[in-house]
């Protein structure tokens, strides 16, 4: 569980990539409620929304399926099976992902600092600090 600045609670920091799910905020419900009862804390607690091969797999009370943002990100569905997992049907996706960061020509590559200045610029644009909070 995490309370983001504004008071919204999530079940990771990037809960809030998962489309659908709703936050309640902890100024209007308390922690207690959030946790057992919040719809977003709802969605993915338990095995009935998992999968195959997760749903009847021995590790899913150890793992859970996995991460759903993950599985969001690579495969466009928050519910399927962390591709991370070797079992996964789209465990293929990171295995690429593998042998290109390994690749002869991604290490030779070196990276220019002026991608870091950007990165830098981007950001800025995300976040800001407060340097001295009251
Ligand atoms: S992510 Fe892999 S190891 Fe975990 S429950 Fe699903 S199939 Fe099993």
């Amino acid at each position: 569980m995490l309370i983001n600045p504004a008071g919204k609670v999530l079940p990771c920091h990037a809960a809030e990539v998962i489309p659908g799910l709703e936050f309640e905020n902890v100024r209007e419900r308390t922690l207690e409620f959030i946790w057992q009862q919040s719809s977003s804390f709802q969605r993915f607690r338990g095995e009935e929304w998992m999968p195959e091969p997760c749903r009847s797999c021995d590790q899913r009370t150890q793992d859970f399926g996995g991460c759903r943002c993950q599985a969001l990100l690579l495969t466009g569905d928050a519910a399927a099976t962390d591709p991370a997992c070797s079992l996964a049907p789209a465990h293929h996706i990171v295995e690429a992902a593998l042998v290109e960061a390994n690749s002869s020509a991604a290490v030779s590559q070196p990276v220019p600092a002026a991608s870091f200045v950007q990165l830098q610029q981007r950001a800025e644009n995300l976040w800001s600090y407060r340097t001295n909070p009251e």
